[in-house]
C-alpha cells in the first residue's frame, strides 16, 4: 500500500469551450468565461459573420 504519492499533485486545469455558430456553422474554441453554458448563446459574435453563437462543449484540459 505505497500508493499514496502524488495524490496531491496539484494540477492546473485550463477550461475551454468550444462554439458553433447558429448561422454559418463556423466552429470556435477558445477560453473558458464565467457564466458560459453548455447549449446557451455565447456573449460575443460569431466571427465569421457577426451571427449569434452557441456553447457546443465545455471541457478542460489539464496541464502539467
Ligand atoms: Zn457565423
Amino acid at each position: 500500500m505505497t500508493s499514496e504519492s502524488g495524490r496531491k499533485k496539484k494540477r492546473l486545469v485550463t477550461e475551454y469551450a468550444t462554439t458553433m455558430c447558429h448561422g454559418c456553422g463556423a466552429s470556435g474554441k477558445r477560453r473558458f468565461r464565467h457564466g458560459d453554458v453548455v447549449f446557451e448563446d455565447a456573449p460575443e459574435p460569431c466571427p465569421e459573420c457577426g451571427g449569434a453563437v452557441m456553447i457546443d462543449k465545455i471541457f478542460g484540459e489539464i496541464l502539467e
